[in-house]
């Protein structure tokens, strides 16, 4: 079946541009003009993917996309922005966005960004939906995909969003050196713009929980210059 993607922009032109370019790249796009409306039908239909503009005639795309997201919705955002606009909060953690890109654009490049998050998200919903056993002779680590939850000696660990993909990711391949980059790509996207502090940060507090688990224990490795590993 093919993909859906709810278009939220306010200017006929380039909506109809880019209805165009998805469609005929085999994606089924459905375009709405306004805040109020994209609510609407988002409540109606369950999206693959959303583009949404920013500047709406009846509030903003951030305001929009903090809404769905308020009510549990976490389908996959691309903003479409002009120059100048906070491109550092978009695609961050505080507004939760996948991605942007930068008014004008080529349509092409839209369709491209799309597949591309698209692709992002299949392969963690596999990792995601791996029933992942990490046991050595001290420790258990299991994935359990049902629940969203990682638990360590059959206990779950209490981690946020960004913690739980970078655990999964983590145990699904022991001892793998990660870079930054690649645990970004695993959590955002590709071009996520955040630099490698967000990671870093993410990586502190959830080593700070493993460390609660045992004391005794580094489960997280630094590799200087590389990323970071788990070691069981
Ligand atoms: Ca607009």
């Amino acid at each position: 079946m093919n993909q859906t993607i709810l278009l939220v922009e306010d200017e006929k032109e380039i909506a109809d541009t880019l209805t165009y370019a998805l469609s005929s790249e085999g994606f089924q796009p459905s375009w709405v003009s306004s805040c109020e409306a994209a609510l609407s039908s988002i409540k109606q239909h369950s999206y693959d993917l959303g583009i949404f503009d920013i500047g709406l005639p009846d509030g903003n795309g951030f305001e929009l996309l903090k809404t769905i997201r308020h009510s549990g919705n976490d389908i996959p955002i691309l903003f479409l922005t002009a120059r100048g606009e906070e491109i550092d909060r978009i695609v961050g953690l505080e507004i939760g966005a996948d991605d942007y890109v930068t008014k004008p654009f080529s349509p092409r490049e839209v369709v491209a960004r799309v597949r591309v998050i698209l692709k992002r998200l299949e392969k963690q919903q596999k990792i995601l939906e791996q029933n992942t056993i990490l046991e050595t002779d001290k420790s258990v680590f299991r994935h359990v995909p049902e629940q969203r939850v990682v638990t360590y000696q059959a206990s779950p660990i209490d981690l946020t969003r960004a913690e739980y993909e970078l655990m999964i990711s983590f145990i699904a391949q022991p001892g793998r050196v990660f870079s930054r980059r690649q645990l970004i790509e695993n959590i955002w996207s590709s071009n996520h713009p955040s630099d490698d502090r967000a990671i870093d940060t993410h990586i502190k507090t959830l080593r700070a929980k493993l460390k609660t688990l045992n004391p005794h224990k580094e489960f997280i490795i630094t590799h200087r210059g590389f990323g970071y590993s788990l070691e069981p």
